[in-house]
């Protein structure tokens, strides 16, 4: 599967672009906590050092706006 990898200051990270077509579930977006529906382009990211324990559905927008408003750990 194709990814991006993008450096940020909380490390880097595997971001995968996630196709409106190809959204069949409904996920919990960590940065706004709202549902992430079918239909919904949005992305999956992953910490390049970790085992992909971490993968997360985000929506586009606040994946983008992630180090404004940070998920809780
Ligand atoms: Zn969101």
């Amino acid at each position: 599967m194709l990814h991006n990898t993008v450096d940020g200051p909380d490390g880097r990270w595997n971001v995968r672009r996630i196709a409106a077509a190809a959204a069949e579930k409904t996920y919990r977006c960590p940065g706004c906590n709202q549902e992430i529906r079918p239909g919904v382009a949005h992305v999956v990211a992953w910490a390049d050092a970790g085992d992909g324990d971490d993968r997360r559905h985000w929506h586009s927008s606040c994946w983008e706006m992630r180090h404004r408003r940070r998920p809780g750990r």
